[in-house]
């Protein structure tokens, strides 16, 4: 039984405070949603937690099993057993997916001994369980993949490495129905036979009618304002956001920064350089 803590964690990005003292526990097998609007914060919580360099971490705690993790680079976090689904998974052209699971897979010898098959064995199961087509993982991370596909991907990825503790940030966006279904069942099934604990950040609450969640925290202006069981996600579908702002009494909904170039951003935005 593993536990990750997250305790009064403050985070800024380009001197403005986005998250303002978020509280969040989370134990192996189970499984949390965050909830909340656009510009609430939830990637930013999601970076935070893997050590993304550029947010500055103005306090608070993030422990697995006790041990204090803020301040380790991000590999040893994963290392660690934590591991992050980006909402806008990254391409690298050149580097292809089999390839990248290797190496990070030799990084925890144990763990992909303990299997007691090699790494193509169990890639091509996930691949198969999952409906990715083996030779995607031959090609470029993420190379020209479509939306559903990265998602599908991503979800290979945390199959192969078995973390303790994974954070989705919005794997349900741009999913149909099919690959949805086939994603939230890899990952519940995970969190049965693997015990893996899981933070599925999402707005909709239809990602929560596959994955079922223990518990559903909601992200207002960069803090969790109310937390509870499944059913409030059935309040929030009704009420929305703002109702529920209004009902707390939270004024703004959104935490307000400057839009600089965020590599990490929704790439179909015209601000994003990369593109
Ligand atoms: P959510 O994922 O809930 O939609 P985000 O965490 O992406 O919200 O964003 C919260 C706020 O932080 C927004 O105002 C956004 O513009 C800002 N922000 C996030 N990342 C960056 C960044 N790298 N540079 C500048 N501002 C950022
Ligand atoms: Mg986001």
């Amino acid at each position: 039984m593993s536990t990750l803590q997250i305790e009064g964690l403050r985070v800024a990005v380009g001197g403005h405070e986005i998250l303002r003292g978020v509280d969040l526990e989370l134990a192996s097998g189970e499984v949390h949603a965050l909830m909340g609007p656009n510009g609430s914060g939830k990637s930013t919580l999601a970076h935070a937690l893997m050590g993304r360099s550029d947010y500055e971490i103005r306090g608070g705690h993030l422990r697995l099993d006790g041990e204090e993790l803020l301040g380790l680079p991000t590999w040893q976090r994963a290392e660690r057993g934590l591991f992050l689904a980006m909402q806008y998974p990254v391409e690298v052209p050149g580097v292809r997916a089999i390839d990248l699971l290797g190496v990070a897979l030799r990084g925890r010898a144990a763990s992909a001994d303990a299997h007691g098959n090699g790494l193509d064995a169990r890639l091509a199961a996930e691949a198969e369980r999952l409906h990715v087509d083996a030779q995607f993982l031959a090609r470029g991370v993420n190379v020209e993949f479509s939306g559903g596909e990265k998602k599908r991907a991503e979800t290979l990825q945390l199959a192969v490495l078995e973390p303790k503790f994974a954070v989705l940030d919005e794997i349900d966006s741009g999913l149909d129905v099919d690959a949805l279904r086939d994603v939230s069942r890899r990952i519940e099934a995970m969190t049965d036979e693997n015990r893996l604990g899981v933070l599925a950040i999402t707005h909709y609450a239809r990602l929560l009618t596959e994955l079922r969640p223990d518990r559903v925290h909601v992200l207002l202006g960069g803090r969790i304002v109310q937390s509870g069981g499944p059913e409030l996600a059935d309040t929030l579908e009704r009420v929305g956001y703002e109702g529920l702002a209004a009902e707390l009494g939270v004024e703004d909904l959104a935490v307000e920064a400057e839009a600089e170039s965020d590599p990490f951003a929704d790439p179909t935005l015209e601000s994003n350089p990369f593109t």
